[in-house]
């Protein structure tokens, strides 16, 4: 049977099924269409993929003030923030704390919002908290092991050798011994992925952890379209 739809990815998922992701809602409905009307319907599920809540960071805040305390400042410090939350508590999520490098003293904090509210704090440059004024950006859920530098993957369940992030080589990137070299850089990903991909002709001359590098430019995308916007 041919569909003439584009294919986004395919991917295994965690329990062992395979899932096919299409690139546009029309062919989501050529699939979802087709599937329904043939003999194998009760065995493929068809979904729409769940939206995720965009998330920021707050830098740079006392680590002795309480993240509650914090967001209930969000909300009452600044009036666009303050109104698109309006009566829907839930907009605005505490996440978690991340500690600031090298400091005992200041951490960051993740946030969780609802479209409106995403937009509420992109009208502003800084937000206001405590009576004082932090900076913020937007942060993506970018997974990335730090053992060995593969994308989608975390150095809790990695099962492969330490690759330095700098230049592919079998050591740690804090021990390479050519890691003030930029020439030096070699992406392990983007090297792996030529390999496999022989048409593939991705430079491969800067660091895995690199905004430069495509498919970490690929990932992001891939992320942002997962995310509600509220458009
Ligand atoms: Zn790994
Ligand atoms: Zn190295
Ligand atoms: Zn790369």
């Amino acid at each position: 049977m041919s569909l003439g739809i584009g294919v986004t990815a395919i991917r295994t998922t965690i329990n062992g099924d395979m899932s096919v992701i299409v690139s546009s809602a029309s062919d989501f409905n050529i699939v979802k269409n087709s599937i329904s009307a043939s003999a194998i319907s009760s065995k493929i599920e068809v979904s729409l993929p769940i939206k995720l809540r965009p998330r920021f960071i707050v830098f740079n805040i006392d680590s002795s003030i309480n993240p509650n305390t914090f967001r209930t400042g969000l909300t009452s410090q600044n009036a666009d923030i303050r109104s698109a939350i309006g009566s829907a508590d839930t907009s605005l999520k505490f996440v978690r704390e991340i500690s600031k490098r090298g400091s005992d003293t200041h951490k960051h904090i993740i946030f969780e919002t609802s479209p409106a509210v995403f937009n509420a704090f992109h009208k502003n440059k800084r937000v206001f908290s405590d009576h004082s004024s932090y900076r913020f950006e937007e942060t993506l859920r970018v997974r990335q092991c730090f053992k060995c530098g593969k994308l989608s993957q975390i150095a809790e369940n990695c099962r492969s050798s330490i690759t330095c992030s700098h230049c592919s080589g079998s050591h740690d990137q804090k021990d390479c011994p050519d890691k003030s070299k930029p020439d030096s850089a070699n992406c392990s990903n983007c090297s792996v992925y030529n390999q496999r991909n022989p048409k593939s002709t991705h430079a491969v001359n800067h660091t895995s952890y690199s905004p430069q590098c495509p498919l970490c430019i690929r990932q992001i995308s891939f992320l942002r379209q997962r995310l509600d916007y509220g458009c």
